[in-house]
């Protein structure tokens, strides 16, 4: 069906009817409202763990709903009497922070790193030379130990890639390839295009889904419901035998902006290409195929491909503690990112906030009890491959774990801390908050955590994250538009200051926090 056709039937609203609205009858219950499905890729308490650190709408299926607030009456006057002789120690860090040499100084150093480095996926050179630049800068700062660990991670490579609907009438459309992604044969694919709003759609037309690009246009109710498509939605059109899949991108507002992310194959299922498109594309290409008749084809074109694994590094920096050094308080962040943007936000922010708050403690010759530990992990994006690592090579040793904190969910307005642990450690932890009151950060959330972390919390070890704004942080997560224009001064400031202050009154406080 042509052009005119399709002007004629939008304008003056004729009836019509397609395969996937007649299917749609025959259907019980759709996405909306349906159980959400686990990703793939994940450990479920892992995906549980993630879902609620990013704010996501939860259903009982899944994923437990927060903690109860525990009765702090537990907590003896003694340990509370130990916090509180930390509040000139804290309101120095602060101080130091907001109003003395290092004000600006986390926003200043991040935006020369990500000019001169850029984003810094798996694989990349730009990803190793930014740990070897950081490496010689804590030497220099002189940090007590300063290594590294390696990792083997996944190289995926974008290279050319482009999208152009090419009937009813030419449309580019703007694309980014999904992590681990196949490319298309040379010229690329041009196929008819079915559009479903959920693997149930899916499966109610699946007779017509041989031979044809599925277009997966999924409302973004929350990330954890929408990212499934995006991790699953190749797989699941190739055992229907589809060519390529094409994926609204899982974000929460858009500029017509692609927002990438990883991908997974399953065994025993041909692999296809896939690529995400915008919220505005894949809405367009709905109402399009919505029109009776109407026929739409994509012309898809990718160079992506898939190399062997290469070896990057989790970069380890510590300041050292005084009477128990071999006992760690652990602040980290991702150092890889998508090669889109500048990842600033997702994630060098997380590692600057958690290296300037060592820095700070270093520099104010403030030594806890306990040594303090900046990780950056890496492989993240791919699959946890640094944090995993961590964990297999040191969760022997978890008992000198006193806690750990991972930023990566953004770097926005501050409100305190995320924290999963015992009852008795979720008190501690909120009379270490208090401390921070200048800051305004005194809310403690009963979870918290983070991916490259999240595994500490089965064995007992407590996992914290900072708890913040997240209503903008699927505005820009994995697109272009995650660059330093998504950071402020002022916030990054406040925000290494409470990683610094908690960090350090954990490490100092003679009580253990984990079970
Ligand atoms: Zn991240």
């Amino acid at each position: 069906m042509k052009l005119k056709y399709l002007l004629i039937a939008l304008i003056f609203n004729i009836a019509n009817s397609n395969p996937i609205q007649e299917a749609n009858e025959n259907i019980t219950s759709t996405s909306d409202g349906a159980p959400v499905n686990a990703s793939d890729d994940l450990p479920m308490d892992i995906l549980t763990n993630i879902a609620e650190m990013l704010g996501s709408v939860q259903t009982q299926s899944t994923v437990q709903s927060e903690p109860v607030f525990p009765d702090c009456s537990i907590l003896s006057e003694e340990i509370k009497e130990e916090v509180r002789s930390h509040q000139h120690t804290v309101d120095r860090i602060i101080n130091y922070l907001l109003y003395g040499q290092h004000k600006g100084l986390t926003y200043t150093t991040l935006g020369k790193f990500l000019d001169a480095f850029g984003p810094r996926m798996s694989g990349t050179e730009a990803l190793e030379s930014s740990i070897n630049a950081t490496l010689e800068a804590a030497r220099l700062e002189g940090f007590d130990d300063v290594h590294t660990e390696d990792v083997q991670v996944p190289h995926w490579v974008r290279n050319q890639e482009s999208a152009v609907m090419v009937e009813p009438r030419v449309k580019t459309l703007t694309i980014l390839g999904l992590g681990s992604s196949i490319g298309t044969p040379p010229g690329g694919i041009v196929a008819q295009i079915i559009v479903v709003r959920s693997f149930d759609e899916l499966q109610a037309v699946a007779r017509h889904v041989a031979g044809k690009i599925v277009v997966y246009n999924q409302p973004f109710d929350n990330y954890f419901q929408s990212v499934k498509y995006r991790t699953r939605g190749a797989v699941e059109a190739a055992k229907l035998g589809a060519v390529a899949a094409l994926v609204r991108s899982a974000a929460s507002f858009s500029i017509n902006s692609p927002h990438t992310g990883n991908q997974k194959y399953e065994d025993g299922v041909k692999k296809i290409p896939v690529a995400c498109i915008t919220i505005e594309d894949a809405k367009m290409l709905q109402r399009l195929t919505d029109i009776d008749g109407l026929e739409v084809f994509v012309n898809l074109s990718m160079g992506a491909v898939n190399l062997p694994d290469a070896t990057s590094r989790n970069t380890i920096i510590d300041w050292r503690g005084t009477s128990r050094p071999e006992d760690v308080v652990v602040i980290s962040g991702h150092i890889d990112s998508w090669d889109v943007g500048a990842g600033a936000m997702d994630d060098a922010a997380g590692c600057f906030i958690s290296y300037h708050a060592n820095l700070v403690l270093k520099r104010l010759r403030l030594r806890a009890r306990r040594t303090v530990r900046t990780i950056w992990f890496t492989g993240e994006e791919q699959g946890l491959y640094g944090g995993y690592e961590y964990f297999k090579k040191h969760r022997n040793e978890s008992e000198n774990y006193q806690l750990l904190l991972e930023s990566d969910k953004g770097t926005f307005n501050p409100k305190g801390i995320g924290f999963s642990g015992s009852n008795t450690a979720t008190c501690i932890m909120q009379e270490i908050i208090k401390l921070t009151a200048k800051l305004n950060t005194t809310e403690l959330k009963t979870r918290g955590g983070g991916p490259d972390i999240s595994m500490w919390k089965s064995i007992g070890v407590p996992i914290g994250s900072l708890h913040l704004d997240t209503s903008k942080y699927f505005w820009f997560h994995h697109s272009d538009g995650d660059t330093l224009e998504v950071e402020d001064p002022d916030i990054l400031d406040r925000i290494t200051a409470l990683w610094a202050s908690v960090a350090y009154v954990a490490a100092n406080i003679t009580a253990n926090l984990h079970h």
